[in-house]
């Protein structure tokens, strides 16, 4: 399915909880630093949660209508979508759906050795782990008091039960965590794994942090010893990451620059909120409510998905004046 600037929709993005068991600095409402009673208060909330207003049932007719109209890849993220209680339901609701040809879940690893192995049973293909420092005082304060170890077992656990390729997703917020861009670089050497530094975008809770965004071209520039990797993406259509390695490494060191490079041309995606309204846009306000059709004219699904790859902007409204509604916890990064 085309959007009206010709790009092909065939990702879509799934957040089944606004639920999270950290209170990452740059995502969360209440997170914001420096180290506060509030997001003390956020992290109190962590648990299991029980289903929002869409039910698994409702997720796995998304899309089923979703692959339809040609999409192939789904992801699942949050909020924390190992909160949700029923998140094997869901995975193997969707992963059941025919067509699909990736099923990959984001997560910050908190819950993956308690799941790692059900999760793979159930269908997940992959796994993304946000991960924003290997130190463990740092890791503290940029999640609001997250565990490091328990993050790094995760990993093991999830490479343990074959959910490959593992990717590692780090934002770099200037002043915190960027001392740490070498110990990432240098997971690398050993392991043939992904880690991808993203770009801070201004979709967070203070708007300070913006001025901490630390580009692409600044990292590459720190570091001379990573060269262009085979440009031949594995990735499939619509990838953002650019990746380079250092010569001698089994893992690669991507980039993925919603700030600072040309992110949109290749746009493929569409969101779906955990309260049922669609994204066409990460930047931008835009949204389409699919909870009636779902409680009482599912055959409208497909319709609605297509009103809202219909209006997916050509480019996001990030930049001077752009001010985010929600933030990235609440859309589904
Ligand atoms: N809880 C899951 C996790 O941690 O991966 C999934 C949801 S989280 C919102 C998804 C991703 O969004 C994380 O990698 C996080 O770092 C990223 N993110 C959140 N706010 C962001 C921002 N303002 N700019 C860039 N990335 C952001």
């Amino acid at each position: 399915m085309k959007d009206g600037f010709g790009r092909t929709v065939s990702y879509l993005r799934i957040s089944v909880t606004e639920d999270c068991d950290l209170g990452c600095l740059y995502c969360r409402a209440g997170s914001a630093m420096p180290s506060s009673e509030s997001r003390l208060a956020c992290l109190s909330r962590s648990g299991r949660v029980s289903a929002g207003p869409l039910s698994a049932g409702d997720f796995v007719a998304v899309v089923s209508a979703a692959a339809r109209l040609g999409v192939d890849k789904v992801r699942i993220t949050g909020g924390e979508p190992l909160l949700r209680e029923d998140i094997l339901d869901i995975v193997s609701g969707i992963a059941a759906v025919p067509g699909l040809r990736d099923l990959a879940l984001t997560t910050n690893g908190t819950g993956l050795s308690r799941l790692a192995a059900e999760l793979k049973r159930a269908g997940l293909g992959r796994v993304n782990v946000s991960l924003d420092s290997l130190d463990p005082g740092a890791y503290a304060l940029i999640t609001g008091g997250g565990d490091l170890g328990a993050v790094l077992g995760g990993i093991e656990d999830a490479k343990k039960a074959g959910l490959s390729p593992l990717r590692i997703n780090t934002v770099l917020v200037r002043g915190i965590n960027d001392g740490g861009i070498g110990d990432f670089i240098a997971l690398t050497r050993a392991e043939a794994i992904d880690v991808r530094f993203i770009e801070l975008m201004p979709i967070s809770p203070d708007p300070d942090l913006e001025a901490r965004m630390v580009s692409s071209a600044e990292i590459l520039a720190s570091h001379p010893e990573l060269v262009p990797d085979d440009p031949s993406s594995p990735d499939g259509p619509g990838a953002v990451a650019r990746y380079y390695r250092v010569p001698g490494f089994r893992g690669r060191v991507g980039f993925i620059s919603p700030m600072t490079g040309s992110f949109c041309s290749g746009c493929n995606r569409l969101r779906l909120r955990a309260d049922g309204r669609l994204r066409p846009c990460l930047g931008s306000r835009d949204e389409v409510d699919l909870l009636p059709a779902l409680r009482s004219d599912p055959g409208r699904i497909g319709e609605l998905l297509a009103l809202a790859i219909g209006m997916k902007p050509e480019r996001h409204l990030f930049g001077p004046g752009f001010s985010p509604d929600r933030t990235m916890d609440s859309i589904g990064g």
